[in-house]
């Protein structure tokens, strides 16, 4: 805009460091330059429409754009971690058969900005910076790439908000080419694949896209991955009762990772309406992650804290969508400020 450069630096600590929320606010910058901003850019926060779990602990924010489309976000604190989940999709285009965002359809993909937002309203709400940022919510991030990638960007400025790359997760259905892509961004990020079968022929009732990007093609993706920038991947496997949990499917699961810088994330389903499938007991999820352990490979099971506030993966934008208000669980909040 032919100001000098240092103007960008105090846009930047405006936006990042001082939470600004609107441009007046910011007084360094000359009048007229404000002025052009406000004409140019929109520094609209997200509307926080309700707010699920109001006591300490998991909270999930259902925050509306500018659009009227609504998109959900998590807050998942723990002693050591305060972990950020967002959203990079209304809707998602995927349809796996046990997760709920795919069921209400796609809308769009998110912008960056609208990523980004909510990290800032996600920090306000926690009272201070996430420390972990993970891309789990809605969507499928490399269905977004570009947004998503620029959303990393900034909120890992170092000037700005500052979160490493290696406590942001990107987690994938197991789109080949967006492997593919980040495995030359030298980005130290973390990558979570989800994989919830080892043989196609479940894996592609589970999941459409494994009809477009076989086990065979997607493990060859990991390894390129894990070869080129060193790093472990996660792969991710929801345990669906009697469908995909038995320890002859763990052994095959053994064979397809056990040669790649792998561990597994063992995660019990979270029911979810319009799909048949059941949680697996807690002998079955142990019996699974024990054939996993004795052959060397690190399975940790996720305890859900998001299924009694439906923050499992779509529940909330779906209940909210069905209903056309927030669910008896839901604290509407007037006005949608915090
Ligand atoms: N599209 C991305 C990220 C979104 S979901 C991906 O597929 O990885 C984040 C994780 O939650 C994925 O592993 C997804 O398969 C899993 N998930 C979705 N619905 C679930 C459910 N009902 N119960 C347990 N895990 C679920």
């Amino acid at each position: 805009m032919g100001h000098p450069a240092y103007r960008a630096r105090q846009v930047w600590h405006w936006l990042y460091i001082r939470r600004a929320t609107n441009w007046a606010m910011m007084q360094n910058l000359p009048a007229s330059f404000r002025r052009q901003l406000e004409a140019r850019y929109e520094l609209a926060p997200l509307n926080t429409v309700a707010i699920s779990g109001l006591v300490p602990g998991t909270r999930k924010i259902l925050a509306e754009l500018r659009d009227g489309e609504h998109i959900e976000e998590v807050l998942i604190p723990s002693a050591d971690r305060r972990t950020l989940c967002v959203s990079c999709q209304v809707g998602c285009r995927y349809a796996c058969a046990f997760c709920a965002s795919g069921k209400s359809g796609f809308c769009r993909s998110l912008e960056a900005g609208e990523i980004v937002g909510q990290v800032m309203l996600g920090s306000s709400v926690y009272g201070q910076r996430p420390t972990n940022i993970v891309y789990m919510g809605m969507g499928e991030p490399f269905d977004n790439y570009d947004a998503v990638l620029k959303s990393i960007r900034i909120i890992n400025e170092k000037d700005g908000l500052n979160i490493g790359a290696r406590h942001i997760t990107i987690s994938t259905s197991g789109v080949v080419p967006g492997i593919d892509r980040l495995s030359g961004e030298g980005l130290q990020v973390e990558l979570s694949v989800s994989l919830h079968a080892p043989l196609d022929e479940l894996r592609d009732r589970l999941m459409p896209v494994n009809r477009v990007y076989p086990i065979a093609k997607l493990m060859e993706a990991c390894s390129r991955y894990a070869a080129a920038t060193k790093r472990i991947i996660t792969f991710e496997y929801t345990l669906i009762n009697g469908v995909n949990d038995s320890p002859e499917l763990a052994n095959a699961l053994v064979r397809l990772i056990r040669n790649m810088p792998a561990r597994v994330n063992l995660i019990p389903l979270s029911p979810v309406d319009g799909f048949t499938g059941e949680t697996p007991s807690e002998e079955r999820v142990s019996r699974f992650a024990g054939v996993l352990n004795k052959a060397g490979i690190n399975a940790t099971v996720r305890v859900s804290k998001g299924s009694r506030i439906s923050a499992a993966c779509g529940q909330l934008r779906r209940r909210f969508s069905a209903s056309g208000q927030s669910d008896a669980k839901m604290e509407p909040l007037d006005g949608g400020e915090l």
